[in-house]
């Protein structure tokens, strides 16, 4: 989307935005056009903060960049020309003066916040002769050498891409400045000399003449180009398209370059930088939080180098920049109604504000912000509801350690040792120190990543680790910001950790631990456990279960799923089996079962030995007799569900997969099974044989079991209906059975079973004098059924959109053959995303919506859900608002994920609130 091209230079597209305090084009609404960080400097600006005066190239150049071979728009040079001509004006000092130089960063900031994903370049504009205009205004040759080694370093790292020589761990720049160390024998980067910094320098600039082959770029305005370049450029580096992938991000919004002047933290003593956040990031608590490096500059508090100091403490250091930061962190909050995420740099104890955003932050803090805010007035609950990712709700349903297990850990010395609470929950799993590592072994085990610090390379191995353990960094370093986000347990700056990569194994005191052995964090007290600690359920879920009494995780949690109640107009039911899956469902708030499968049942106990006879019988009236074993026990099943459930409706599948799944397919565990039963082997033999099929998921199974073999269903239905009359008799509260067929491609299908349900259900209301609310109806999960809805809802008091199937037969993919290619469909992007996973509405989607429209024609009143894993799925969930669906039905755990998410649906639709037939 380059931006339309005018033919007058004076009405030119604007493409630079320049800002400084009390004055900025474009503000925080400018987002698209800013990216994040230039937008908020604009805001900040136009607010009156300090903020050190500069310009943002928008989006849009980032845009043409890419549509036009790597050039830039015309005019650009002189846009950037004369907004820097107003930095300039403003700070009092010139770009590549030798006598005062003007330095900027150079920093990329794309509409959504990619923690660390494109570099910042800072100091730029330093060269030998600015260097030393540089050293005698500020008096200190030696920040001026040491400005100018960093610039060096970082523009080599960023802009010219010089790499690390002999594997990942080894940097060249690092491997000098350590030589450099030795040579003069000192042990701390503070101990070495402006001479020191300078001779580094020239080293550097050797390293990057023998690496690229060209001298190091003296002449600034050649580096700030190059610098605005690589920005550019980063946008598609490896680091950014997989961030990008991961969260959902479009590649074509590119990202901004803003340009600021330098303001510096390591000046001396009464400078520092720090990172600070409005509330706890962590759990969401209300107090400022954070901290800060006194004498340090910017990237120094992220990159974890050194531990920095809580920022309390700065009402020490530096007083009069502590109340001043506290005015405007409050300032900002109320400003941006949300929780900041801050950086400032104070220069000889005059404070620097140089990024503000919407704070990243764990599920639990997500949660509480929200609620707090709303009864600050702040917001309004349908704010706070939007504002929580419903997946965030899964972090406050995880386990934690059991805390007798803890204190038995601690108390047998199992405690290694206690850093940053940087991630809360618990973790336990095997030791992997690398990213790469942690995705191999996570296929089969939970893994622990144990790193020195984390840089954007390792994302994916912290995706796939259940923790991440860090020796440096602190609470907002590379690991915990990105952890905190992922929902990743942390622990971070470990300082008593010495890792060795080599070897793999880490070393604590005496303690050694190699790779694959068990570790355990606990990221809410950051204490790290040899061994595997066994977890507990959550605090939401031990007082759902009347087990602990409510404390803050717990009392936002139920504020904010109330209002989703409120909002909603989806129903939430879950797929349950069992009673005690129905039970933990109505805690979640379930308001119904959507799904229970009746073969699971059967694999328990006895209940598969009377299987297997049923499937062996010769002829109806032996299976018959076998089908009466089984009767009661499935009875029993359903009572136990019926029971959990009260008068909530239950939906009930006919027995659903192929026969054969119910026998052993080994020879010798054919001839086990034979002896047991007391048959031959020949004849097991024989009925596995005859049962074989070669594509059994579009076999002999779902309604065409049923027609094939009646006295199934007329088992089923009479188990469930006895059942019912049972639970009825004994607690004074009807169920509300469903019964659902499944796999039905024609009406006659549907007929045939449906007419073998209502017989046995008025027969057993007969026998028992009572009368069950219930209804018989079916899935749609083959394409046939969505095209002839209108007939089957003739049939059918209900549909239930079985979107597993319905997905694998429409698209013709087997949901298990499909892992060998979909996850490729989905990283060269052909699928939008894995169908499996998110219904795809344009397909799948198109035949539910027919089977709607058809239905509800037939059928005035046609109940709709939906029972597939979709209904788990925010992004599903939102079609199947669309689609006017009745409910949608998940897992348990889900099902409050599922409640928030069907809130938003509603809220985003535009819906008034309404109250919902239960
Ligand atoms: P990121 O997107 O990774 O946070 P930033 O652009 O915010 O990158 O910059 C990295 C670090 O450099 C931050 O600590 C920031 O505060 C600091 N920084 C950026 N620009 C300046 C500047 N003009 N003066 C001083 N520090 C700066
Ligand atoms: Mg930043
Ligand atoms: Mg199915």
């Amino acid at each position: 989307m380059a931006p339309p091209a005018r033919k007058t230079r004076k009405s030119a597209a604007r493409h630079v935005y320049g800002f400084a305090p009390g004055k900025a084009r474009g503000g925080a609404r400018d987002k698209d056009l800013l990216g994040g960080k230039g937008a908020n400097l604009a805001e900040m600006c136009k607010l009156g903060l300090p903020v050190p005066p500069g310009f943002t190239i928008s989006t849009e150049v980032c845009a043409y960049f890419y549509a036009h071979g790597r050039r830039y728009p015309r005019g650009l040079e002189a846009e950037v020309r004369a907004a820097l001509r107003d930095v300039e004006r403003c700070v009092g000092k010139r770009f590549g003066d030798a006598e005062d130089p003007l330095l900027v960063s150079v920093r990329s900031g794309a509409r959504a916040s990619m923690p660390g994903m494109m570099d910042t370049v800072l100091n730029l504009g330093l060269n030998e002769r600015t260097v030393q205009g540089l050293a005698r205004r500020s008096g200190s040759p030696r920040f001026a050498w040491d400005a100018y080694r960093r610039f060096v370093q970082m523009y080599a790292d960023v802009v010219l891409g010089v790499e690390s020589e002999e594997g990942a761990d080894f940097d060249p720049f690092q491997g000098a400045l350590e030589e450099r160390k030795r040579a003069r024998g000192v042990r701390t980067d503070p101990e070495l000399t402006a001479e020191d910094w300078q001779a580094l320098v020239a080293t550097f600039k050797d390293i990057v003449l023998r690496h690229t082959g060209r001298p190091f770029p003296e002449d600034p305005e050649e580096q700030l180009w190059g610098a605005i370049g690589a920005v550019f450029g980063s946008w598609e580096n490896e680091r950014a398209i997989a961030y990008r992938r991961m969260n959902d991000i479009p590649s074509s919004w590119g990202t901004a370059v803003s340009v600021v002047a330098m303001v510096f933290g390591n000046l001396g003593p009464r400078s520092g930088t720090g990172v600070a956040f409005t509330r706890d990031p962590a759990t969401g608590e209300k107090r400022f939080y954070g901290e800060f490096l006194m004498n340090a500059q910017g990237e120094d508090v992220v990159a974890g180098l050194r531990t920095p100091e809580p920022i309390e403490l700065l009402a020490e250091r530096e007083p009069g920049a502590w109340k001043e930061l506290q005015r405007i962190q409050a300032r900002l909050e109320r400003h941006f109604r949300d929780m900041q995420d801050l950086e400032f740099t104070i220069e000889d104890g005059r404070l620097w504000m140089l990024q503000c955003r919407n704070g990243k932050r764990t599920g639990f803090a997500a949660v509480r912000v929200a609620v707090d805010l709303v009864k600050e007035r702040r917001i309004t609950p349908e704010e706070a509801l939007l504002r929580v990712d419903p997946e965030a709700l899964n972090q406050l349903l995880q386990p934690i350690f059991a805390p007798a297990e803890l204190a038995r850990a601690r108390a047998d010395g199992q405690r290694l040792t206690r850093a940053l609470a940087a991630g809360p929950g618990a973790a336990a799993g095997e030791i992997v120190f690398s990213a790469e590592r942690a995705q191999e072994r996570a296929k089969a085990a939970r893994v622990v990543l144990v790193r020195i610090e984390t840089s954007p390379e390792d994302i994916r191995g912290m995706q796939a680790a259940c923790g991440i353990l860090t020796a440096r960094g602190g609470m907002t370093s590379h690991a915990a910001l990105v952890a905190r986000q992922m929902g990743r347990v942390c622990v971070a700056g470990a300082g008593e950790l010495e890792i060795d990569y080599r070897e793999r194994r880490l070393r604590i005191g005496e303690r050694v631990l190699r790779e694959g052995e068990a570790i355990s964090l606990d990221g809410s007290t950051g204490e790290v456990f040899a061994g595997a600690i066994p977890t507990r359920p959550s605090e939401v879920l031990a007082v759902l279960a009347g087990k602990e009494t409510a404390g803050p995780v717990y009392r936002a949690y139920a504020q904010i799923l109330a209002w989703a109640d409120r909002f909603r107009v989806l129903g939430v039911r879950a797929n349950a089996d069992q009673g005690d899956q129905a039970e933990l469902a109505v805690l979640f708030g379930a308001e119904g079962i959507g799904l229970c499968r009746t073969e699971h049942m059967f694999f328990e106990g006895q209940k598969i030995d009377a299987m297997r006879e049923m499937i062996l019988a010769d002829g109806p009236e032996e299976r018959e007799r076998a089908l009466a074993k089984l009767l009661p026990l499935q009875r029993a099943d359903f009572a136990e569900i019926f029971r959990a459930m009260g008068a909530r409706p239950v939906t009930i599948r006919s027995l659903d997969p192929p026969l054969h799944e119910f026998l052993p397919h080994e020879e010798h565990e054919i001839s086990f099974l034979a002896r047991e039963m007391g048959v031959s082997f020949d004849r097991l033999k024989a009925k596995v044989e005859s049962l074989k099929e070669l594509n059994p998921m579009l076999g002999h199974r779902g309604c065409r079991l049923g027609i094939s073999y009646p006295e199934i269903t007329r088992m089923q239905a009479r188990a469930i209906f006895e059942a019912a009359c049972d639970v009825a008799r004994d607690t004074g509260k009807k169920p509300r059975p469903e019964i659902m067929i499944p796999l039905v491609a024609t009406p006659a299908e549907l007929a045939l079973q449906t007419a073998e349900v209502r017989a046995v259900a008025a027969a057993v209301q007969a026998e028992r004098g009572l009368t069950i609310p219930h209804l018989v109806g079916t899935m749609i999960e083959l394409p046939r059924a969505a095209l002839v809805a209108g007939a089957i809802a003739r049939e059918a008091e209900f549909f239930s959109f079985g979107t597993n199937d319905l997905t694998q037969t429409t698209f013709g993919i087997s949901r298990d053959d499909g892992a060998k290619f979909v996850p490729l469909y989905v990283e060269r992007e052909i699928f939008e995303a894995d169908p499996f996973a998110r219904l795809d509405r344009a397909g799948a989607g198109r035949l539910m919506r027919m089977a709607c429209e058809e239905g509800l024609a037939a059928r005035a009143g046609l109940k709709l859900g939906i029972c597939g894993e979709h209904g788990g799925d925010p992004s599903s969930i939102e079609f199947c608002h669309e689609l006017g669906l009745d409910y949608v039905s998940c897992s348990p755990f889900r099902v409050p994920i599922a409640r928030l998410a069907a809130a938003q649906a509603a809220l985003r639709a535009g819906e008034r609130p309404r109250r919902r037939a239960k």
